[in-house]
């Protein structure tokens, strides 16, 4: 069953992305063995980073958000693709801090002062990065704003995770809403009133069978010239796309005179992917092969550039003849 879905509503003044994510968040959770403040916040990231990437139009562009703060969570990076793959990690796993007053999770102290940094790669020579200071560190706001500030784009970004002892994720969900150039008088009104009772995300998702009854509890109160209706369904699950050619390709970037150096002290080598955790172990017969792959690699360069610079040389005009 997909469980996202991209609705619209019927004046055409706003478009919503809608997801429960309860099953990529427990995927990511169960991989990285996060504590539980350290789910809320990675589940929030990962969420957030799905949505972005239904807003994507192929399935291969990819949209990365990175939160890196000077609080005990260090860093959360989530990547997103428009297939509806996503992945991601947290530096401090086993992160742990009281409960803010509400007894909702700290998640703005977790990550503390600092940037969000989003990074759009859909296919073009560079990748699109847009850069903000965080706003409060809880994820949702600092999305917001991140559009507003970044993308001169109106929205509304909502995240919640919610677990129970038994249970690290219960449920998992988010949705934003942004509005359209063409938006009609009283749809952001009507939208702000429906959404301001709206209590907890998360404890909406928990006991909802799909993202259209999530729909439907999220903004069924909207009076009928705002009613949303589904436009598209869609699937965001976690998914990593490591593999060992994947990290030959990371250790040859590397170098030659670094491969030597591994060779000769450790013999052998060892890769962890962040994402997903996999290792991926280099014996010595496979650490030869990638030096000699990239001794070779470096002397082809080199002789193209000699190449290059020899053509140069060849058609450059010839100096004028000063009088
Ligand atoms: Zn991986």
């Amino acid at each position: 069953m997909n469980n996202s879905i991209i609705a619209i509503d019927q004046s055409g003044s706003f478009r919503v992305y809608l997801t429960l994510s309860t099953d990529a968040v427990a995927e990511a959770c169960r991989i990285h063995e996060t504590s539980p403040l350290a789910t809320q916040a990675l589940g929030r990231v990962l969420t957030g980073a799905g949505l972005m990437g239904l807003m994507l139009k192929e399935p291969k562009d990819r949209i990365t958000l990175q939160f890196k703060g000077d609080g005990p969570a260090r860093e959360i990076l989530a990547t997103a693709y428009g297939s509806g793959d996503v992945k991601g990690y947290i530096s401090n796993r086993l992160l742990d801090l009281p409960p803010k007053e509400d007894g909702s999770p700290d998640v703005g102290s977790a990550i503390g002062i600092g940037v969000l940094t989003v990074i759009k790669d859909v296919g073009l020579k560079e990748p699109y990065v847009g850069r903000i200071d965080l706003s409060s560190g809880e994820i949702a706001d600092d999305l917001t704003m991140y559009f507003f500030l970044s993308e001169q784009q109106s929205s509304s970004v909502a995240l919640g995770v919610s677990s129970a002892p038994d249970c690290p994720v219960k449920a998992a969900a988010g949705f934003i809403v942004q509005m359209l150039p063409d938006a009609v008088d009283g749809a952001a009104e009507a939208l702000e009133n429906a959404l301001a009772g709206l209590g907890s995300l998360s404890r909406l998702a928990e006991d909802c069978d799909g993202p259209r009854e999530l729909l439907d509890k999220v903004f069924g109160t909207l009076p009928a010239e705002f009613s949303v209706s589904a436009l598209e369904e869609r699937n965001i699950r976690w998914h990593c796309g490591c593999s060992m050619e994947r990290l030959e390709q990371v250790m040859l970037t590397l170098g030659a005179d670094e491969l030597r150096r591994l060779l000769e002290e450790d013999g052998e080598a060892e890769l962890t992917c962040q994402f997903c955790r996999s290792r991926y172990h280099f014996d010595r017969a496979h650490l030869e092969m990638l030096l000699r792959v990239s001794t070779q690699a470096a002397q082809i360069k080199e002789e193209r550039r000699k190449r290059y610079e020899a053509q140069q040389k060849g058609e450059a005009p010839e100096p004028r003849k000063s009088n």
